[in-house]
């Protein structure tokens, strides 16, 4: 992966490619998440439902502890693909907060792996509690 370019049609690729994974039998609604690592390396996740709703988990966050287990801490940037248009949950704006700060996420087109949004983690949840936050209390 030489150069930005790449690395993003690899992103997007990847991000199609995993919410073909999802599973979604409640909803239908299928989500793709790849994060690319300060590593340079690729996580991705798929939306997982439950019989038990509350269960569910977002294709993002299914990303992030792809990216942990793989013993990557910072997120460069994270492509979501689903169909339609839509946006990080709250519970995923805090997570993918947790691991990075200028980052950008960007929604894509399963179809044809075209770039619909373009957000920065501080733009989704600006102000975001954050580990400083934390330590402060301690
Ligand atoms: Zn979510």
């Amino acid at each position: 992966m030489a150069n930005p370019q790449d690395f993003m049609k690899q992103l997007i690729e990847a991000a199609i490619q995993a919410r073909r994974q999802a599973y979604a039998p409640y909803s239908n609604f299928s989500v793709g998440a790849a994060i690319l690592g300060a590593d340079e390396r690729i996580h991705v996740g798929c939306n997982v439902e439950n019989a038990s709703y509350g269960m569910t988990i977002c294709a993002e966050r299914n990303a992030v502890g792809a990216m942990l287990t793989a013993g990557c801490t910072s997120i460069a940037a994270i492509a979501v693909a689903l169909e339609g248009d839509g946006s990080p949950c709250g519970a995923c704006r805090q997570v993918l907060a947790e691991f990075g700060e200028g980052f950008s996420i960007y929604l894509v087109t399963p179809s044809d792996g075209s770039i619909v949004r373009q957000w920065t983690i501080n733009q989704l949840l600006p102000n975001a509690f954050r580990l400083r936050n934390a330590s402060e209390k301690l």
